[in-house]
């Protein structure tokens, strides 16, 4: 191979995917700033702005101030070009909104939903509301770049598959990508419920918070771990799974996973209606537990901050594992007023080492239910728009 044939071979450095990213977190830049930027000349620049600008991910954005002479030439990211459809599946209800390239919802729409009819079923009503929502948007279905979905269990993310969810029957080593993306002809990424929400919260709430756990407290407990501004997914996607944790004082409770003593037996909103209806407290559900402890039932204060304390033995082990700057407390449980949050502080600052506590701050979300919807876009999003994504987009117009 000679060398005109190696380096058409090579990787291109800083090609327009590259380049684009300068633009991603909605700076505006001028063709000087990318020459001094990019360390390339400004026919290349230029060369891969009309790239990107014909991809519609680029735009004007006016004109910078100038200190004389004619003003230059300011461009932006333009998120709106392309949709991506948002989904947030739940056990018993599914968030659905389509979205523009950066996360914000143009229409959104909400309903009851029983994932047990299996996936057929479930994907194709999905699908159906997706149009619909595309339509009411006044927008083509062609503008759809593609479709981010999370689903309430354990999902191979790089296959998009459920594994073994417990709480979707019908659902095992399904093949959503291939069952929803065959209804609406675009690419589709599925995580589970927890990911995406840490996702969405880390990318509305907090962008510049570089290492973030995100602990969701419902029916079961979970977290998303955000490591150098990353979502971490580990080998196979079971990362932050922190409520099948061994905690003392749970050997006699049984999980749903079928051990004992795991963290969601004892402290998830599920031990919590179990625990306050053996003490005689009128509670069916999770929302019945909130109110009683906002309400300032005694029993269900003391036994939402109890909860709190062994959600925060675990907490305090991840501290230790991975010194995350903040903990983000979501799931419906994190309404239910100060208590289990003040339980959870209690021990992660006292079971923590000082280096890992001095800048630590543990909240309750800011994003609330909408974490799952935005996170499930950016995670298309970010799909979408990564370096590698642009290129092969670019080459497929180029030879298309
Ligand atoms: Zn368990």
């Amino acid at each position: 191979m000679d060398m005109a044939e190696a380096q058409k071979f090579a990787p291109k450095p800083n090609g327009a995917g590259e380049m684009f990213q300068l633009f991603r977190s909605g700076a505006t830049r001028t063709r000087a700033e990318l020459t001094a930027l990019t360390g390339q000349s400004r026919s290349t620049v230029a060369a891969r702005l009309e790239v990107l600008s014909d991809l519609g991910l680029i735009g004007p954005a006016g004109e910078a101030n100038s200190t004389g002479g004619r003003p230059p030439a300011v461009f932006a990211f333009t998120p709106d070009v392309k949709l991506v459809l948002a989904v947030d599946l739940g056990a018993t209800h599914v968030g659905i909104a389509v979205t523009d390239l950066a996360a914000n919802v143009i229409e959104e729409h909400y309903e009851p939903c029983t994932i047990a009819d299996g996936p057929e079923t479930v994907l194709s009503r999905i699908a159906e509301v997706g149009k619909q929502l595309i339509k009411k948007a006044g927008r083509k279905l062609s503008d759809l770049s593609a479709i981010g979905i999370g689903l309430p269990g354990p999902v191979d993310h790089s296959a998009g598959r459920p594994i073994n969810p417990p709480i979707m029957p019908g659902w095992d080593d399904k093949d959503v990508p291939e069952i929803l993306g065959g209804h609406l002809n675009a690419p589709v990424l599925v995580d589970n419920d927890v990911n995406i929400m840490a996702l969405g919260e880390h990318a509305k709430a907090y962008p510049d918070v570089d290492h973030l756990l995100f602990v969701k407290i419902a029916t079961g407990i979970g977290a998303g771990v955000i490591m150098d501004g990353e979502l971490r997914r580990g080998a196979r996607g079971a990362a932050g799974d922190m409520g099948h944790v061994a905690v003392l004082g749970g050997e006699e409770r049984l999980c749903r996973c079928g051990n004992y003593g795991c963290l969601e037996a004892v402290a998830s909103g599920m031990a919590l209606v179990e625990d306050l209806s053996s003490q005689g407290l009128e509670v069916n559900d999770l929302r019945d537990v909130v109110e009683a402890v906002r309400r300032g039932d005694l029993i269900a204060s003391a036994t939402a901050r109890e909860a709190g304390r062994q959600i925060g033995e675990v907490l305090a082990t991840c501290v230790s594992l991975f010194n995350p700057s903040l903990i983000v407390i979501g799931g419906i449980m994190s309404e239910a007023g100060n208590h289990l949050l003040a339980g959870i502080r209690e021990v992660v600052y006292r079971r923590s080492l000082p280096l890992a506590t001095q800048q630590l701050r543990i909240a309750t979300t800011e994003v609330g239910s909408r974490a799952g919807i935005y996170g499930a876009s950016v995670m298309a999003a970010e799909q979408v728009l990564s370096a590698a994504a642009i290129e092969s987009a670019i080459t497929a117009v180029t030879n298309g």
